[in-house]
């Protein structure tokens, strides 16, 4: 079993450790900074030995160089943003896989919010790593890509095992809950969902890491197909990207 620590840092970011406790090897997803990682790790005399960057975003990467320099580690990222990703050691593409001890890391290329957005599926662990292209209950917002490129990056996500935990690196949930509300009221694990959220939110406490199972019921942009967000829309039976695309513009403006 791999031990996940879940660190939050800056306004809404979150840094993952994932420490292997066989062999004792730890990887880093997205450090927004060094000083929280290299704190956690002195507390728990673990080692980092990777860096894994989903993208290129500063507060996904700052503190790539620190922690490299201080620790040794190796900096593995997508291919794509090689030029943008300080201290990259080792590109990464599609269907590459690597690893941590023992435990495999499927590589998929998630464009849309980047162009050269990269997620982590650790495979036989069920848990995807996914930065900013999919969130609790929303998705990243498009900046180097298409709504076309997104909603087929979402599709790959959409087809992981339900039980697959979703570890994004945003706390984004309850205002992406309110939008998802806007667009499907009507949706029952969507109104439930939203009272336990709000709990936690209240109480200061995360509400990542998600599910598939729990993305497909409630995330609309997981669910252009659903007839009641079509109505609120008013594109009934429309074309799924379509419908992806309208969404995002509303977010972009909820
Ligand atoms: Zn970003
Ligand atoms: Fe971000």
């Amino acid at each position: 079993m791999l031990t996940i620590l879940q660190l939050p840092v800056l306004n809404d970011n979150y840094i993952y450790l994932v420490h292997d406790p066989i062999t004792g090897e730890t990887a880093a997803i997205d450090p927004a900074l060094a000083a929280p990682v290299l704190a956690a790790l002195e507390q728990r005399h673990w080692r980092l030995n990777v860096i894994l960057n989903t993208h290129h975003h500063n507060d996904h990467v700052g503190g790539n160089l620190e922690l490299k320099q201080k620790t040794g580690c190796t900096i593995i990222a997508g291919s794509d943003d090689r030029p943008r990703i300080p201290g990259i050691d080792r590109p990464v593409k599609e269907h590459d896989v690597i690893s941590l001890g023992r435990h495999p890391i499927h590589v998929l290329a998630t464009p849309g919010h980047t162009s050269g957005h990269m997620v982590y599926h650790f495979t036989d662990d069920g848990l995807l790593f996914c930065g900013d292209t999919l969130f609790v209950m929303g998705c990243g917002r498009l900046f180097e890509g298409s709504a076309q490129q997104l909603w087929q990056s979402l599709q790959k996500l959409k087809a992981l095992p339900p039980a697959t935990r979703i570890y994004c690196a945003h706390e984004y949930t309850q205002n992406n809950g309110r939008f998802a509300l806007s667009v499907e009221p009507d949706n029952r694990a969507l109104q439930e969902r939203m009272a336990i959220i709000n709990q936690l939110r209240a109480k200061h406490e995360p509400t990542v890491p998600s599910t598939i199972a729990q993305e497909l019921a409630t995330n609309p942009f997981f669910r252009e197909d659903s007839p009641s967000l079509q109505a609120t829309l008013g594109m009934p039976a429309g074309d799924p990207v379509a419908v992806f695309a309208r969404l995002r513009q509303l977010k972009d403006v909820f």
